[in-house]
């Protein structure tokens, strides 16, 4: 009996990690109870209703097929895919998770969350993250016709390609103070995040308290998965 969680495939039509992630859902992920994936599944999502999009059709199927299987497929969103809704969320068979999500996972306590909350160094970021977190601004986005959320999302990563060349390496890491209070506030769990695409294991000591953190890769150069079971986590490489 085991768990797997996934984070940032980033997948998109342009990325090649598309082949891994379906023999993933195939051959590895069936094995497990459950399947977390914890935010930027996809490379942008400008809107549930572009469900029919080929590489979308695939990949939802590849989720859906996993869900009858009888692995629970859990969702969170990125910063990436923000914008995941109903839609997609019931052609995954799949169940969205707010973020952060505080779960109990063979008898331990364990936060979830995408990561990009704990990057607080990037006053930029958080700006932005703000904005597009506002209920009201992805109301009137969604609004737009999806040729030009599409046409628009592309400027922005384009433009956040070329700060992130010229911003310092370590804001765009978690800062520690930011992590110890997500762990403080939810009574000293484990933590388990992607985003920053520094896969790592750390230890945090808050409070008098060991709070392990488990740090997902991207899937740019090979899969990665992190297992859990009883026994406590391992990285898979896939
Ligand atoms: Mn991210």
């Amino acid at each position: 009996m085991h768990t797997l969680f996934i984070s940032d495939l980033h997948l998109s039509p342009e990325q090649p990690a598309t082949d891994l992630f379906l023999d993933f859902a195939q051959h590895v992920a069936p094995e497990a109870e459950a399947l977390y994936i914890l935010g930027d599944l996809f490379e942008y999502w400008a809107g549930d209703d572009d469900l029919d999009e080929p590489l979308h059709q695939t990949v939802t199927s590849a989720l859906q097929q996993l869900a009858r299987s009888g692995t629970h497929v859990y969702l969170m969103h990125g910063n990436r895919d923000l914008l995941m809704d109903k839609a997609l969320e019931q052609a995954c068979e799949a169940t969205l998770l707010p973020d952060p999500t505080l779960i109990e996972l063979y008898g331990r306590p364990l936060l979830l969350t995408h990561g990009d909350l704990l990057c607080t160094d990037d006053h930029d970021y958080q700006t932005w993250r703000k904005q597009a977190h506002d209920p009201e601004f992805q109301h009137q986005f969604l609004a737009q016709p999806l040729e030009q959320r599409k046409a628009f999302i592309g400027e922005l990563r384009s433009r956040s390609q070329q700060e992130k060349r010229n911003k310092p390496e370590a804001i765009m890491d978690v800062n520690a103070e930011a992590v110890a209070a997500m762990l403080r506030k939810h009574g000293y769990p484990g933590m388990i995040h992607g985003h920053t695409h520094r896969p790592g294991h750390h230890r945090h000591y808050v409070d008098g308290h060991e709070c392990e953190r488990w740090v997902l890769s991207d899937w740019q150069r090979k899969g990665d998965a992190l297992l859990c079971d009883t026994r406590g986590c391992r990285r898979l490489s896939i």
